[in-house]
């Protein structure tokens, strides 16, 4: 038995970014004792990242801008697959959350007559974005750790105790999400401290995950390390199915050289103030590339969409402004047609389109970021960029209203891990929108549920931490017989050697670069599946050396679980839809289809035991259902153009 000091709280959050922020905040003020975990240091989440600012309808910009319409963008952007009313919600809700950030302390680039400014971005029909230059993320992250630090201050002065209703346990990262025994409802989470590698548990009825994204999978990616989909994995672990994983959005611009920096993200606010795309012909693609579905809504020639820019009500807006899906789609075509930059890119240019001051104000990290990885100086000329692994659009399937996770009572979601919001691609912005909605939304049904299990809380066996710990120290003691399934051939005396964990990782990133990136093949995927289910069995075997205080690689090598079965999840639904929609693009089934447009991919735990230990190597370890969607609303529905939704609903969706 292993002894592991617990603690109780009423709620615990999984992930101090802004949708865990958000619902900390909003958990504590409901009156529920609220512990925030987060793997990284407090502070250092995804979201401070994010750079060109939060989508909300507040019409600061242009007036004709109001939650209908950004309602309407973000089906639109996400080829109507969105979970309309978590859309609705969103729209609605947005322009209150922006407000609020700014009572508790955030400030906005502003307009000429001082109201919060609004820019430009993809598919997003009118100037939207609140920004604070390009560092927005950052703004945000900053403003909701000061309220959580003057929640605190309220807490000491009444009890005396700074952490005695909100703490937050930095550098702490959680591996399984532990349950009741009899009835099955979350219990708490075991977690280790990374630093000393002690293990412990938080006794709590309701946990919210807000653990970010998976696109640590990719080798070329925009996240950072944390982004290795434990929320993802922990709620499928715990049973809570996920939705439409195939849906993963390559970002068209991120920095292509030098090597070690490939993959960084280039916000679209370069675009979004006049930046342009060009070949190495020197031409503006992207005219190339409009989609029927879009023809209407952008601009047929330059001069158009470059007056678009100062004049909006009488121009369309440059292609260069389309959803990421489809320039991302684009930049491929043109790089594979071999009118690519020197380094497999192609041109983003500011440099002919805004005088350098400007440049420099408006798009100071990129400026930085440039000079600085690649010598290159943007205010003189054109960036290399190309698509990178940057947002999953699938995540854990909840309420709408509530971001309960289906199927296991106790269990939340807000921010990147849930799914639904976006359908299959998100709009630019709508992400710190998102995490703030159902943030607090999570926050909110997360402290109700917990007050209304105070008198009968849940408990947390023993047996469940045994396991839990011993699966955790597995790492350390991973030579031995082999129990795999796959890998045929007499096992060496003393059993097989212990995989080095980097390499596994490197294996798998490469993987789903090559076979489910951002052009899929059958053929490819089938044979993606084969290498996770060989890399899984050696990933059995991930073993480190050293000891348990601070050691990374076996960080990584429990993360591998978590990846692993993520990246199964992305491929096996990307092989069952056979269509192109968003951030999912087959080759062979090159168009959408409305037929599909009525389905949900659900990705369960093969093992509903929640083992991994007797995977199937062909079938894996995940099962896939398909789920009608809930027919979109009437009165949403009107807010559309008949022949608009001529394109996307299937027949019989119309019909009705
Ligand atoms: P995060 O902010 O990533 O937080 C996740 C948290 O979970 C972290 O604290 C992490 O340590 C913790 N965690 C993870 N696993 C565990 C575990 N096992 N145990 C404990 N803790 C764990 N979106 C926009 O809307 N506008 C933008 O301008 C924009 N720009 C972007 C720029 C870049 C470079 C990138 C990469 C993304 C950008 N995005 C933008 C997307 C957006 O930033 C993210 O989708 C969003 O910040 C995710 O927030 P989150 O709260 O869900 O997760």
């Amino acid at each position: 038995m292993t002894t592991v000091e617990r603690q109780q709280w009423d709620v615990v959050v999984v992930g101090a970014g802004g949708a865990g922020l958000r619902a900390a905040i909003e958990a504590r003020e409901q009156g529920a004792r609220t512990a925030v975990i987060c793997k990284s240091l407090f502070g250092k989440a995804h979201t401070v990242m994010a750079e060109g600012g939060i989508a909300a309808s507040m019409g600061n910009v242009n007036d004709g801008d109001n939650w209908q319409v950004h309602f309407r963008d973000t089906m639109r952007g996400g080829k109507f697959l969105n979970q309309w009313r978590m859309a609705e919600l969103h729209a609605q809700e947005a322009p209150d959350r922006v407000w609020e950030l700014e009572t508790w302390g955030a400030l906005f680039d502003r307009t000429k007559d001082g109201r919060i400014s609004q820019r430009n971005f993809g598919g997003h029909e009118y100037p939207r974005l609140a920004h604070v230059g390009d560092r927005t993320g950052l703004e945000l992250i900053r403003t909701l750790q000061q309220k959580i630090v003057s929640l605190q201050q309220e807490d000491f002065k009444q009890l005396g105790d700074y952490e005695a209703g909100l703490k937050v346990f930095q550098e702490c990262t959680v591996t399984r999400i532990l349950k009741d025994d009899v009835d099955g409802k979350v219990a708490g989470v075991f977690c280790y401290e990374r630093e000393s590698g002690r293990f412990f548990v938080i006794e709590a009825p309701t946990v919210i995950l807000a653990t970010g994204g998976i696109g640590k999978s990719f080798k070329v990616t925009s996240n950072s390390w944390e982004y290795t989909g434990d929320g993802h994995a922990l709620a499928l672990l715990a049973g809570a199915p996920l939705l439409n994983m195939e849906f993963v959005q390559f970002h068209p611009t991120g920095m292509v050289w030098p090597p070690s920096v490939k993959g960084i993200l280039v916000t679209e606010s370069v675009r979004g103030d006049g930046g342009v795309l060009r070949n190495s012909e020197g031409k503006r693609f992207m005219f190339d590339y409009i989609p029927d579905v879009f023809k209407e809504k952008y601009a047929e020639s330059e001069e158009e969409g470059d007056r678009w820019y100062e004049d909006p009500d009488r121009n369309r807006r440059p292609p260069e402004l389309l959803p990421r899906d489809e320039v991302a789609r684009a930049i491929n075509s043109e790089v594979k047609a071999g009118r690519g930059s020197p380094h497999g890119g192609v041109f983003l240019d500011v440099s002919s389109r805004m005088p350098a001051d400007v440049i420099r104000r408006r798009l100071p990290s990129m400026y930085h970021q440039f000079k600085e990885l690649a010598d290159v100086d943007i205010t003189a000329e054109a960036m290399e960029v190309g698509p990178t692994c940057h947002y999953v659009m699938g995540g854990i399937a909840v309420e709408s209203d509530t971001a309960a996770a289906l199927g296991v009572p106790g269990l939340y979601a807000a921010g990147e891990v849930a799914g639904g919001m976006h359908g299959s691609n998100r709009l630019g912005g709508n992400s710190l929108s998102d995490l703030l909605v159902f943030g607090r939304r999570a926050g909110l049904h997360a402290a109700q549920y917990a007050a209304s299990v105070a008198e009968n809380r849940p408990v947390v066996e023993e047996a469940q931490i045994d396991l839990a710990a011993a699966e955790a120290l597995r790492p350390f003691s991973a030579e031995g017989p082999d129990e795999s399934l796959v890998e045929g051939g007499p096992v060496p005396a003393g059993g097989r050697p212990a995989e080095n964990p980097y390499t596994l990782h490197q294996e798998l990133q490469q993987t789903m670069n090559d076979l489910v990136g951002i052009i899929r093949r059958e053929e490819e995927m089938s044979q993606a599946l084969k290498k996770l289910a060989d890399l899984r069995v050696r990933a059995r075997r991930a073993g480190v050396e050293g000891h348990r205080q601070f050691n990374p690689g076996w960080h990584l090598a429990l993360d591998l679980r978590n990846m692993l079965l993520v990246s199964e999840c992305i491929a096996r639904s990307a092989l069952e839809r056979t269509e192109s929609r968003g951030g999912h693009t087959r080759e062979d089934f090159p168009g959408m289809d409305r037929a599909w447009r009525r389905v949900n991919l659900l990705c369960q735990l093969a093992d509903p035991t929640g083992g991994l230990a007797a995977t199937d190597p062909v079938r894996g370890q995940i099962r896939l259902v398909r789920k009608e969607t809930e027919p979109i609303r009437p009165d949403l529905l009107a807010l559309f153009e008949k022949e608009e939704l001529v394109k996307y609903l299937a027949e019989e969706e119309l019909f009705e």
